[in-house]
């Protein structure tokens, strides 16, 4: 009989060995008769203000997308406005920035397929109101340097950390290097809820009340509208299991960087890896390796019941939705080899050693 197959991610073993804790949150929140917006959501913000480490506050909303809306609208960003970001993330970073009316402007990313930074400062316009750098796969984009590219301007910096819970950049947690941060609490994220989430966090205590208020109609008040807001509140249930699982988060980060480890070890020399950037504790949130014949790969890989994924098979500015922004194929070249070569591989915090060592084993075969 053939071993089982080795998964990407597997939500049941922190369920199993949460599920008193879980079912006891539930329950006192049922009880409790408050279902939005109350000590849950509250307790939630304040305990991730403090795992940023500070002196920043945090809007819990309905997804990592809202978050960034969020964000940007609490910015004053809109439509004749331009947001720069890269085309080699998640489409909801895209489609957020859309969301707000502004034009999304594609830097092409660096040998970590994050925002090149030195080609950044070439897509600056007296039009750009905001930079969106992604911290993708739990890596960082360095902040600090990326501010120094803008050159004095006044343009706003939102990190996308909804891959970077517990990432840091020379001692500083992604999320607090910015202006603002979007965090995704989906729940295949380094913090996941059982359902949707995400939140906004600023230093901004301006920004923040601004936040809160989209986050609710736009209210200041009751019933009376500020701006033109929208619904998408942190619900308590949501809340509750999220103050279960955050302080199991660092150590969940750090089980993440011990198997990363040991795929470091294990991979053979040849197959290309995507390592960390300088000065940087990545947050793994994924592992990911470049490979010439991809498709060959992961079909002899599945044959020997090793799933793998793709993050991202498409480069955003060539999908469909997006071919109004016009960008041809070649524009960004680094995204598209990018998205040609990628393969993720297995990781989650209960992945035993012996996943990642028979991982490996497929692996170096089949590229081989
Ligand atoms: C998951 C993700 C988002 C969106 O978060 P949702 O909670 O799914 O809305 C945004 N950006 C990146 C890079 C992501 O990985």
């Amino acid at each position: 009989m053939r071993a089982p197959t080795v998964v990407m991610f597997d939500s049941l073993p922190e369920y199993r060995a949460l599920r008193e804790e879980l079912l006891s949150a539930v329950e006192r929140t049922l009880a409790s008769g408050m279902l939005v917006l109350g000590p849950q959501v509250q307790a939630f913000e304040d305990a991730f203000s403090r795992f940023l480490g500070g002196d920043g506050r945090c809007v819990g909303v309905n997804s990592g997308t809202d978050a960034l809306v969020i964000t940007l609208l609490a910015l004053e960003i809109g439509p004749g406005d331009e947001v720069v970001t890269v085309a080699n993330t998640a489409v909801p970073t895209v489609s957020a920035i859309r969301e707000t009316g502004a034009t999304p402007v594609f830097c092409d990313v660096d040998e970590l397929a994050l925002m090149d930074l030195e080609k950044l400062p070439n897509h600056l316009t007296e039009r750009t109101r905001a930079v969106v750098p992604v911290h993708l796969y739990g890596n960082m984009v360095d902040v600090p340097r990326l501010r120094e590219r803008l050159g004095g301007r006044s343009v706003h910096v939102v990190e996308d950390c909804a891959q970077a819970h517990g990432a840091r950049l020379r001692g500083a947690p992604a999320g607090t290097l910015g202006d603002a941060a979007a965090f995704s609490f989906y729940p295949t994220k380094n913090l996941g809820a059982c359902g949707d989430a995400g939140l906004c966090y600023s230093r901004s205590l301006e920004l923040v009340e601004r936040m809160r208020s989209l986050r609710m109609y736009g209210f200041t008040d009751r019933y009376y509208a500020e701006s033109e807001g929208r619904n998408s509140r942190l619900d308590e249930l949501q809340a509750a299991i999220l103050n279960v699982k955050l302080p199991r988060l660092a150590a969940r980060v750090r089980r993440r960087r011990e198997l990363s480890a040991r795929y470091d070890q294990l991979v053979a020399p040849g197959i290309e890896r995507i390592g960390p950037g300088d000065g940087v504790e990545h947050a793994r949130h994924l592992y990911v390796v470049q490979v010439p014949d991809r498709e060959r790969g992961r079909a002899q890989l599945a044959e020997q019941g090793v799933a793998t994924g793709i993050h991202y098979p498409f480069p955003i500015h060539r999908m469909r939705a997006y071919r109004f922004l016009g960008y041809d194929a070649g524009s960004l070249p680094r995204t598209e080899r990018f998205a040609e070569r990628v393969l993720s591989l297995p990781l989650y915090p209960e992945l035993p050693d012996e996943s990642v060592d028979r991982v490996c084993a497929a692996l170096n075969v089949a590229l081989a």
